[in-house]
Formats: structure tokens, C-alpha cells, sequence
């Protein structure tokens, strides 16, 4: 089987990708949409591409690996490594899963980081009627996740937040970073202790923190709410759109406390996860398949991580039905380090009407069901999908 074509047309605000081959199998990956301008980036890659057999996905990968960086950069190669999962799964006539090993389970768990409403404020109590409605949705999440401090407009709307004037939000990561006043420090703890009392312990919370901690205020929050039992702190110190790890500060925030401290959602291939690894330093990481590069890249990380002593938590807020799919088979086989990976709602009402063969409802009880479907298991339906296209992607299933 040979590559014949690679296309990318932006459906809804996802940027979809589509390894077009000489058999007739197509395959699919999605990028976030949050990076709806990224046609061109995966389109570089085409020429690497043409006349490769799809099915010998790592050899195909050596061509192009190379292309991609930590967030946003490696979003099209990790979009063209599932769409060369889905041809192999097609061609072999088996879900993706078979194809990484095999699945371990049959139903994978998944924690709510996007179906959420607008918050109402900034103070404690907002905060636990955010979370309160997380967890009393219909999909029984046993895990919900909630921005807070550096990662909220919190910095904004509270008063001397921080010993620094705030910079504006920027367009691609977070630009603040400080040490914490007092007052500040204690809203935050304030606002933890209202979510937690708000969940119990029928439903765990993990909080996005970051970055923008400077480490003794890391120490001391990770400290503080060790009595709250939290699943996971993330991104305290490095994390979302930035560009390098700092493995040793973050080693010593996570021996310092009994709270799990997690991060990695930004970290582009195995070898940027080395030093977190190796150095013991963190408890969880939350690499996202449609950034590390690919899902075999995330079980490769997956399972170095368990023998370290390490668990996974993978990222995947705005990855959409085909990264929900491709997130369900490679979590299915992965070591009982996993935890749950974060759940890719349909960003608009209609993506549940063109992606066909997730179940319904998607999620019960907190878990997605393994289905059997080849490739990644899910597909267009190309008559409901045309009139979603720009006039410039026309010709995108042709
Ligand atoms: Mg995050």
C-alpha cells in the first residue's frame, strides 16, 4: 500500500487530516481547536509522505518526527502518526488497539476538564458550584479537574494577587509568573478548600495551577492542602506552552510533598519526558497524543513512566471526537499506571452528527466502553460532514 495524497481541510475550528492511499483506505487525525490556523504546517509535510506504506507506521514517522516541538509545533505530526494508525488498523481489519499491543481493559476512564460552565466569579463559592456541576453530570465523572491561580483570570480579579502587575493573557501560553502575596495565597487555598468540601470524597478533584508558581509557594500550596487529598496538582511551575521542563526544580517541589504533582501536557517526544522520568520528577505526567507525537508515543512514554514509579493522566481537553477515539485506543493499553485521560468534548452540537461510531452516550459512569470497530473506530459520514466545509476544502473527501 503506498501514500498517494495527504489533505487538511478546518472543520468546525479542528484542522483534519486525511493520509489518502492507493487501496482505497483512508485514515484520519484531528488536531485541537485551538490551532485552527495549522493546514500549512501539516501540509509541509507532504512531500515526506507520498509513496510510503502507511501501514509501516514508525518507518513513516522517522520522515517527518523530526518536523514537530514541544506545543503548538507538534500538532501535525502527531495528527499524520493516528491517521497512519487508523489506515494500519483499516487495512488489518482490527481496532488501533491490536496494532499497540493489545487492550487491558475494557472500558477506559476519563476525567472532566471541558464540559463546564462559564465561571460566575472568582470567589470560593464560585468555585465550588463550578465543580458541583461537573460532578453532576449525566456521565458520572469520578474525576473532575479546575483551573485556579495563574492558570484563571484569578491574578486579575483579585486584588494584589501577586507581588507583580499582571501582563494581558496572552495568545499562546501564560505569561505570569510571581511570587504570591499573602492574601492572594490564601484565596487560593480558600477557594481548594470550598471545591473540595463541595465534592467530598465521592468525586476526586485535580487542580490546573500553572505555570507562574515560583517554587517556595509551590512547596508551601502542595503542603497546605495535603489534608484535602487532592488526585493531582499540575502545571505549578513549567507546563502548557512552555517550551522546556525544568525536571530538577519540579523534583523538588514533588519531594517536598505528599500531594501528587503532575505535568507534561506541552512536552513533545519521549526524549523530553527523560529527565521527569529518570529524575523521579514528578508523580503523574499528562502527556496529549495530539501533541507528544502520536499515541504509540504516549504508550512508549506510558510504560517507562510505570517503571519508574510514575502514573499517566493524559491530556486532551480540545482534541475533539477523532482525539476522543484515537485517546480510548491507546489508553485501553496501557499499564495500570494510567489514571484516566482528560475528556475531548464535541466543541459544537453537529460533531456528533458527522463522527460516526463512538458510543451513545459516550461516557457512563465515568468510563468510555473499547469498541471493535478497525482502525480507530470511528468515521465520517461524509453526506452530513460536506456542508460543515469551507469552499477552500471542497475537495477534501474526494
Ligand atoms: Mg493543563
Amino acid at each position: 500500500m503506498k501514500i498517494t495524497d495527504l489533505k487538511c481541510a478546518v472543520i468546525g475550528d479542528h484542522p483534519i487530516v486525511r493520509i489518502v492511499t492507493d487501496d482505497g483506505i483512508s485514515g484520519y487525525g484531528e488536531i485541537e481547536h485551538y490551532k485552527p490556523a495549522w493546514s500549512p504546517i501539516v501540509m509541509m509535510l507532504k512531500p515526506a509522505l507520498i509513496g510510503q506504506d502507511p501501514t509501516d507506521v514508525e518507518r513513516v514517522m522517522r520522515r517527518i518526527r523530526a518536523r514537530g516541538g514541544f506545543k503548538p509545533w507538534g500538532a501535525a505530526v502527531s495528527a499524520v502518526e493516528m491517521a497512519l494508525w487508523d489506515v494500519a488498523g483499516k487495512a488489518a481489519g482490527v481496532p488501533v488497539y491490536k496494532l499497540l499491543g493489545g487492550k487491558v481493559r475494557d472500558r477506559v476512564r476519563t476525567y472532566d476538564g471541558s464540559l463546564r460552565q462559564p465561571m460566575t466569579g472568582q470567589t470560593p463559592d464560585d468555585y465550588a458550584e463550578a465543580v458541583r456541576y461537573m460532578a453532576n453530570l449525566d456521565e458520572g465523572f469520578s474525576i473532575v479537574k479546575q483551573a485556579i491561580a495563574f492558570h484563571t483570570t484569578m491574578i486579575y480579579d483579585v486584588p494584589d494577587f501577586f507581588v507583580h502587575t499582571p501582563e494581558p493573557k496572552a495568545f499562546h501560553g501564560f505569561p505570569n509568573r510571581g511570587l504570591m502575596t499573602e492574601k492572594g495565597f490564601r484565596h487560593v487555598v480558600e477557594c481548594a478548600e470550598a471545591m473540595k468540601s463541595a465534592l467530598g470524597d465521592r468525586v476526586g478533584l485535580a487542580l490546573d495551577c500553572g505555570p507562574g508558581w515560583v517554587l517556595p509557594d509551590a512547596i508551601r500550596f502542595a503542603r497546605e492542602v495535603e489534608r484535602l487529598n487532592l488526585v493531582w496538582l499540575e502545571d505549578m511551575l513549567t507546563g502548557d506552552y512552555t517550551p522546556f521542563v525544568n525536571a530538577d526544580v519540579y523534583r523538588e517541589l514533588t519531594r517536598s510533598t505528599s500531594t501528587p504533582i503532575h505535568t507534561g501536557e506541552q512536552i513533545y517526544l519521549r526524549q523530553n519526558f527523560k529527565a521527569l522520568i529518570e529524575g523521579h520528577a514528578v508523580n503523574v505526567i499528562g502527556p496529549d497524543p495530539c501533541d507528544i507525537g502520536g499515541i504509540a508515543e504516549l504508550k512508549w512514554v506510558a510504560e517507562y513512566a510505570d517503571l519508574h514509579g510514575i502514573m499517566i493522566a493524559p491530556h486532551g481537553t480540545g482534541n475533539g471526537l477523532l482525539g476522543l477515539a484515537a485517546l480510548v485506543q491507546v489508553c485501553a493499553t496501557l499499564p495500570d499506571n494510567f489514571i484516566a485521560f482528560e475528556y475531548p468534548s464535541a466543541r459544537t452540537e453537529w460533531w456528533s452528527q458527522i463522527v460516526e461510531g463512538l458510543p451513545e452516550p459516550i461516557v457512563g459512569h465515568g468510563t468510555i466502553a473499547v469498541g471493535d470497530r478497525p482502525g480507530m473506530g470511528v468515521e465520517f459520514n461524509i453526506e452530513q460532514t460536506l456542508p460543515y466545509l469551507r469552499e477552500e476544502d471542497r475537495d477534501f473527501f474526494a
